[in-house]
C-alpha cells in the first residue's frame, strides 16, 4: 500500500500525525505530508505500520490522505516546501 497527501485538501488539523506519526509529518504550515518517501507516494507503507495508517486514513476529515495499491506516478508540485 502507498500513500501521499493531497495539500490543497489538508487542513492542517494535526490528526494524521497524531495516528501515525511514524508516516506523517508537516511543512512550515502546518500541512501534512508522508515522511517517509516526501509524499511522492512510491515508498511501500511498512507493514508494521498498516494498522496505523488505516487509523491515520479513518480519522483524516477532508479525505487528504490518498491510498493506492501501487506506487503513484505524478510529479505534481504537492511535495513539501522547505
Ligand atoms: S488528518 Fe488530514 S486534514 Fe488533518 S493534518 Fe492529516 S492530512 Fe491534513
Amino acid at each position: 500500500m502507498y500513500t501521499r497527501v493531497v495539500p490543497e485538501q489538508c487542513i492542517a488539523c494535526g490528526l494524521c500525525q497524531l495516528k501515525a506519526p511514524e508516516l506523517f509529518e508537516y511543512d512550515e504550515e502546518g500541512v501534512a505530508y508522508v515522511k517517509i518517501d516526501n509524499n511522492h507516494g512510491t515508498t511501500p507503507i511498512p507493514a508494521a505500520l498498516m494498522a496505523k495508517f488505516k487509523d491515520a486514513y479513518t480519522s483524516c476529515p477532508t479525505g487528504a490522505i490518498l491510498r493506492s495499491a501501487h506506487p503513484f506516478t505524478s510529479t505534481a508540485t504537492d511535495a513539501p516546501k522547505h
